[in-house]
């Protein structure tokens, strides 16, 4: 693990937790997690040998509705991440109200140094070490980091080996294979209500705005795409290769054309930078899209953004949020920023217990209301607290669980 998640994710619990006013007991019921899951996955690589891989599925709360989380592939998955991020699923779900509780899965692996026959079997052997704590009802996995909708499709398939058709045990499914359409460019679309809903209050409008996005995978390149569609200028983009800058504006169509032929941005024409110098590019608003732990106190003073908008999980932390806070950044956080894919899961979801299926538009224009009406009791919440964004999306959030844990009693 790059940095401290969980540490980060505690604290920002603790100052909502003072404001709440939660007893220490309730606190500590709230923070702890329900189950945690570590399995081994062995299985035949390319060329004969043994690959050996850890997997993790921690299910952090489910008093509100089934575990929901996403599922990563990355070398710096640890039971310590997968768990801070398993709690901010639990927040997540609260604060744009879905009936869904808080989980994250992920095996410690380095995907680009995989097949996708490697991948496939990987991602069936982590499905035989968990099927038996996850479904429909109980907890339901989605994409995150390096993992996608083909992913998905393997997953649905393998589990259905062990409990028959149940499209509802993953979400961000291929449309061809009872996923939703829009999901794909939901928690990128998702972020950009966000942003609309923070200039709306600052009133400022997003077209002409200056955009620099960090991580140009599905999240980042989607709100690029829809942020450009809006009239907002793309200035940077990076990925894993490095940055990517044009001050006339990035062509995000192009980029995303490239990214599907190449893999990568490597080779896209415009000027290259450092991949970190795109965090303090000069800008108006500026996208945290890739890893966690990206804005710290070494870069905080320095990016020129006024507004952040959280496409990643946990992009900033604490002490870089004390500096936002005391220079008037507004963060949106990512509790809410990207709460668009989870919402659209729901949306997937309860087309899969329903076996019925809803237009694009339909899918867009429910994001668009719950987005609106989450940003609207964040922002309540923030007025009547004067507090920043993040604390009131925490205070609301945690609220809600600790509402419904009450509710169920012990
Ligand atoms: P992805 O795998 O599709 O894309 C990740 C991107 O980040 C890639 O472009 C990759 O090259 C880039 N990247 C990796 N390391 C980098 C680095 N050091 N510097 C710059 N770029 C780097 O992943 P995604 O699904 O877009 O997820 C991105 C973030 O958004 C993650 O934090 C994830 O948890 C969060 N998120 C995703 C979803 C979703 O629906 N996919 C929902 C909510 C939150």
């Amino acid at each position: 693990m790059s940095y401290d998640a969980l540490e980060a994710t505690r604290y920002y619990f603790d100052k909502a937790a003072k404001i709440l006013d939660l007893p220490d007991d309730v606190s500590l019921q709230l923070k702890t997690p329900h189950r945690e899951v570590q399995v081994e996955c062995n299985i035949e690589l390319d060329d004969g040998s043994i690959g050996t891989f850890i997997g993790f599925r921690v299910q952090h709360d489910n008093s509100r509705g089934p575990f929901k989380g996403g599922l990563r592939y990355h070398h710096h998955v640890d039971a310590e991440e997968v768990t801070a991020l398993a709690t901010l699923m639990t927040w997540k779900t609260a604060v744009v109200g879905v009936p869904f509780g808080g989980a994250k899965g992920g095996i410690q692996c380095k995907p680009w140094d995989l097949s996708p026959a490697e991948l496939q079997r990987l991602t069936r052997k982590f499905v035989d070490g968990v099927y038996d704590v996850i479904g429909p009802t109980k907890d339901i996995p989605a994409p995150d980091m390096n993992t996608n909708a083909q992913v998905m499709a393997w997953f649905f398939d393998q589990y259905a080996k062990y409990r028959g058709y149940s499209p509802g045990v993953v979400t961000g499914k291929p449309v061809e294979m009872a996923g939703s359409l829009g999901r794909a460019s939901a928690t990128g679309r998702g972020a950009v209500l966000a942003t609309l809903e923070l200039l709306k209050t600052l009133g400022e409008d997003i077209a002409g705005k200056r955009i620099v996005i960090q991580g140009f995978g599905n999240v980042g390149s989607w709100a690029g795409r829809i942020y450009q569609g809006l009239g907002a200028k793309i200035v940077g983009i990076s990925d894993i290769t490095g940055g990517y800058v044009n001050p006339e504006g990035i062509d995000c169509e192009a980029a995303a054309t490239h990214v599907a032929e190449h893999k990568s941005l490597e080779g896209f024409a415009a000027e290259r930078i450092d991949g970190d110098a795109i965090l303090t590019l000069d800008c108006d608003i500026l996208v945290p899209a890739a890893l966690g732990g990206q804005l710290t106190k070494d870069n905080a003073r320095d990016v020129k953004a006024t507004i952040i908008v959280e496409g990643a999980n946990g992009p900033t932390t604490p002490e870089a949020d004390e500096i936002f806070i005391e220079r008037g950044i507004h963060v949106i956080p990512d509790i809410y920023a990207n709460a668009g894919g989870v919402t659209v899961s729901y949306f997937e979801w309860a087309q899969n217990m329903q076996h019925f299926y809803w237009e694009e538009e339909r899918v867009n224009n429910e994001l668009e209301r719950v987005m609106k009406k989450a940003f609207k009791s964040i922002h309540e919440v923030a007025t009547k607290h004067s507090c920043d964004l993040r604390t009131a999306a925490f205070v609301l959030g945690i609220g809600r669980v600790w509402e419904a844990t009450r509710l169920r009693g012990l």
